[in-house]
């Protein structure tokens, strides 16, 4: 029955017979707006730190006679987000003046903020004293600010009773008044700040507070608190700045909340109500440094200000290729020059324009860039082109493996990965250091052989299949001792030392003296029991060597430039062997 209710109800709803009840409109935080009055003086800049420190934006109506003589204080507050208002010139009783005369005490002040806030800046007015009748509501031109909370700290100067007065009669949507020229209302009133905080009230500007309740504030109307409409419009968030190159420019898109308006500059100072107003996206040019910021009114009701740096983008860097003697520099990025030397500098005067390909000499070295309108020209290329007829995109004269890596690559024991990249300093890899071997010993597999290779991860179409049947036919090579031969994995020093001179071995290039001749390391006896035969031959016989440290870091991996470089060193005594035989 129960089911059949729910059903009906539910089908009544879909007709539109009943209507489910609204989803709970968001109640809205407890806002509540603090308002300093008779300053600036020489407490509002510590008044101003302790704002800061709290996050809290204030309402400071302050006396024109007193705005000159704070100026880089009352360009703080403005800077740091706090609304800047009107208490008159002098603090007179502008009930006592004409309409003119409450108009004067009122402009003279506009205009000596203005200097801060830019002309045409809105200012609201609390009246002296309270003092209000139809001459001063007129004569304002802006609503008239009263409060609810009185602490009364201009007669108890005491930081403890002037807390306690404020946290006795906050309630939400209050203007609380306190002075900022006496000393113990700055402690007084920052303590309350965090006790009503600690309560879930969020300090705003008085015009943020009538703001985000939907409540617009008309000239000469008093306004004393603005209590809750169950709504809040929130705060105004920050803008966002985007940015992207259009013909060599900067073409810069700002967003913000609906109804916000947007303030930017691309120069140094900051925003103001005379700054450039956002209409749509603009080009500009690199580098620029670009301040934004979001605002229903630039006096109190805005957002923090967002600051976006925009360099200019690097060119696309050109691949060089050298092909049979045929040197090709390519850029992906149209239009795109390409530049480039064949003398090896990097810094150049002598760049030339690349025009299209050219065959060069072998011990060429090239290096080239890219530029292009509206970029950086790009990071700088290098490439070689050995001695030996070798391309390297990674390898240079001057680096301790180059003549190694060259002659390895030269005899074709050694190839890059097609395009010119040997990858020196990666660790050689269990497959490659074998098949360097294979292809040193100059050994084939004769046709139909069918050598067994016990290991199952060795699949037999790999280019290591062949190397790696060979090296464990003739002893070079064991497993890792579970049936797998893990061809990817690295190869450690004193693993490499001992396939070298297993390789020897099986060469039968082992003097009968080996052994008797001296070696060391400061990490000798790091080297496993297994290896010490190995490492100690290699080392007297000049194959292996220490770094400067003389360490031989036997468990460190072993690098392809290190690998080149050990096969060329085994060459050349192989061959001083065979010339003395
Ligand atoms: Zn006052």
């Amino acid at each position: 029955m129960k089911r059949v209710i729910s059903l009906l109800l539910a089908a009544l709803m879909l007709t539109g017979v009943i209507t489910a009840p609204p989803a709970a409109k968001a109640a809205g935080k407890k806002l509540i707006a603090i308002t300093y009055d008779d300053g600036p003086g020489p407490y509002t800049d510590s008044l101003l730190d302790g704002l800061k420190a709290r996050g809290v934006k204030a309402t400071f109506f302050m006396l024109g006679n007193r705005v000159a003589s704070y100026s880089s204080t009352v360009a703080r507050m403005y800077r740091e987000g706090h609304q800047l208002a009107n208490h008159s010139y002098d603090h007179s009783n502008l009930a006592n003046l004409s309409e003119s005369g409450v108009r004067s005490q009122i402009q003279s002040t506009n205009r000596l903020l203005d200097k801060t806030c830019g002309s045409g800046t809105d200012y609201m007015v609390r009246a002296p004293y309270g003092s209000m009748n139809s001459n001063v509501s007129r004569g304002a031109g802006a609503p008239l600010i009263f409060w609810s909370v009185d602490p009364q700290d201009w007669l108890y100067r005491n930081a403890e009773t002037v807390k306690n007065n404020i946290i006795r009669n906050a309630h939400d949507g209050a203007i609380i008044l306190v002075h900022d020229i006496h000393s113990t209302s700055i402690p007084g009133s920052l303590a309350a700040i965090d006790y009503l905080k600690r309560q879930g009230y969020e300090f705003v500007t008085v015009r943020e507070l009538f703001r985000r309740r939907g409540q617009s504030m008309k000239n000469g109307v008093q306004y004393s608190s603005c209590r809750s409409t169950g709504s809040d419009a929130g705060p105004v968030e920050a803008p966002i700045i985007t940015g992207e190159t259009e013909n060599g420019r900067l073409r810069v898109t700002i967003k913000a909340q609906p109804g916000a308006a947007i303030y930017y500059t691309t120069g140094s100072g900051g925003l103001n109500q005379n700054s450039a107003r956002y209409t749509g996206s603009f080009l500009t040019d690199y580098p620029c440094r670009l301040q934004a910021v979001a605002a229903y009114n630039m006096n109190g009701s805005r957002s923090e200000t967002v600051t976006e740096t925009f360099t200019m983008p690097k060119a696309k860097q050109p691949d060089i290729i050298v092909s049979e003697g045929i040197l090709t520099i390519e850029c992906a990025a149209s239009d795109t020059e390409i530049h480039y030397t064949l003398t090896g500098a990097q810094d150049s005067g002598g760049w030339q324009l690349y025009t299209g390909e050219m065959p060069i000499e072998p011990g060429t070295e090239i290096t080239a860039y890219s530029s292009c309108r509206g970029h950086l020209d790009s990071e700088q290329v290098r490439a070689s082109f050995s001695e030996r007829g070798t391309f390297f995109r990674d390898v240079f004269p001057g680096q301790w493996y180059y003549d190694a890596m060259d002659r390895a690559a030269a005899e074709g024991c050694m190839s890059g990965s097609g395009s010119g990249i040997f990858a020196p300093a990666k660790n050689i890899t269990r497959g490659d250091l074998v098949t360097l071997l294979y292809r040193y010993s100059g050994e084939s597999i004769e046709e139909g052989a069918d050598l067994p290779i016990p290991f199952d991860d060795i699949a037999p179409g790999k280019y290591y299949a062949e190397p790696v049947a060979w090296a464990h036919n003739n002893g070079l090579v064991s497993g890792c001792g579970d049936g797998l031969f893990h061809p990817g994995r690295g190869v450690s020093r004193q693993e490499m030392a001992v396939i070298f001179y297993n390789f020897l071995n099986y060469r039968q290039l082992i003097p009968d003296d080996a052994g008797t001749g001296s070696w060391s390391y400061a990490d000798e006896d790091k080297i496993s029991s297994w290896a010490k035969e190995a490492v100690g031959f290699m080392s007297y016989a000049g194959l292996l060597q220490g770094n400067g440290k003389n360490e031989f870091q036997p468990l460190g991996n072993t690098t392809r430039a290190q690998a080149a470089a050990v096969l060329m060193r085994l060459e050349d005594y192989i061959g001083s062997i065979n010339g003395q035989s």
